[in-house]
């Protein structure tokens, strides 16, 4: 198929540019890099000896994006463009919102004008807000006491994309509810490059083992978990990209959501044991307060992608550790430096 790649210059962009072109499918990226760089999608293109399209476009403009992609045929649509920094999104919650929503209505509105029907959403576990029973269904109600911009814009999104579905029906969309993506490719060519400081557990880790970052601040330590650290779904970002490749090639009719996760829970201080073991440097930490809005335990029940799309995660934390220094140490400015 050919792909059109929404925000496909991102951390999970990139890995899912590369998993499509190793699934044989061509992909066109559209990126406004205002959060991302054509470095990484250069340096896809050197892994995979394909070439990818790239449309340098904001999608939250409708009539610039509609220019930019006129004389581009596409067969589908991945939609990772968006902002994601939870805490920035309470401070600029107009900005997010214009932003995430827009872009997800213009890229709609395109496809409609263009009979596109294949729509594959970046979704994320955060629709579910404060999780009642664990591990995570999809049947788990959506929204109940989500406690940011970010994550309500992602539920707004869902909602958003149902309502077109019910009025085209001809359209066939997945969405997919990221756990914690973490790791890169094992190269060390790609991976994630956040701007400032890193507000995401394993990239902050794999900064303080370079020597960026004095040491770990560890959010809070008396949550209802074994260790009083919170707990999440670690998902391999290759694996996740995978995912991606799985719910296009097996889109249908209708709305379909999916846990892309692993089913295994890990404190942060798990996580932080798991790096130090793959890497063989230790990580200086101190535990402080706890952040604002944080959930104690956030785990996936994969079971719907596995039995539906055939999709599973393989990859450990210990391999997502050692290929987060593989891409740390061998660019430790992230990319252009
Ligand atoms: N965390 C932490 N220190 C940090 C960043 C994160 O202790 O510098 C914790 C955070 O409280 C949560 C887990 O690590 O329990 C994962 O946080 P992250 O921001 O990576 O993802 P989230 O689950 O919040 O989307």
């Amino acid at each position: 198929m050919r792909v059109l790649l929404a925000g496909g210059a991102g951390y999970i962009g990139a890995h899912t540019a590369l998993a499509l072109i190793e699934h044989g499918h061509e992909v066109l990226v559209v990126d406004d890099f205002s959060n991302s760089c054509i470095d990484s999608i250069q340096r896809v293109e050197a892994l995979s000896g394909a070439t990818v399209t790239v449309i340098e476009n904001d999608l939250s403009n409708l009539e610039a994006s509609r220019v930019a992609l006129a004389g581009h045929d596409f067969d589908a649509v991945i939609h990772l463009a968006g902002l994601k920094a939870v805490g920035e999104s309470t401070e600029q919650p107009i900005r997010y919102y214009r932003t995430n929503i827009d872009s997800t209505l213009n890229l709609l509105e395109i496809m409609r004008e263009r009979a596109v029907t294949k729509l594959v959403f970046s979704s994320s576990a955060t629709v579910y807000g404060t999780p009642e029973l664990l591990p995570l269904r999809e049947d788990h109600p959506v929204g109940n006491n989500i406690t940011n911009p970010y994550g309500w814009s992602k539920a707004m999104n869902e909602q958003i994309i149902r309502d077109v579905q019910a009025a085209w029906p001809e359209l066939g969309a997945v969405l997919l509810r990221y756990f914690n993506p973490v790791g890169a490719h094992p190269s060390g060519q790609i991976g994630e490059d956040p701007s400032g400081v890193p507000s995401n557990l394993m990239p902050y880790v794999a900064q303080v083992a370079i020597g960026r970052r004095e040491r770990l601040s560890v959010f809070g330590n008396d949550y209802p978990t074994d260790d009083g650290t919170g707990v999440r779904d670690y998902i391999h970002v290759m694996d996740l990209a995978e995912g991606h490749v799985a719910a296009l090639e097996h889109l249908r009719d209708g709305v379909t959501a999916y846990n892309l996760g692993t089913g295994r829970g890990s404190s942060v201080l798990d996580l932080v044991s798991a790096f130090e073991q793959a890497v063989g440097i230790a990580i200086p930490y101190e535990i402080v307060a706890a952040r604002a809005g944080d959930v104690a335990e956030a785990v996936a029940d994969p079971s719907l992608a596995h039995a539906e799309l055939g999709w599973t995660a393989t990859r450990s934390l210990a391999d997502a550790c050692r290929d987060s220094w593989a891409w740390q140490s061998s660019n430790p400015n992230g990319y252009g430096a």
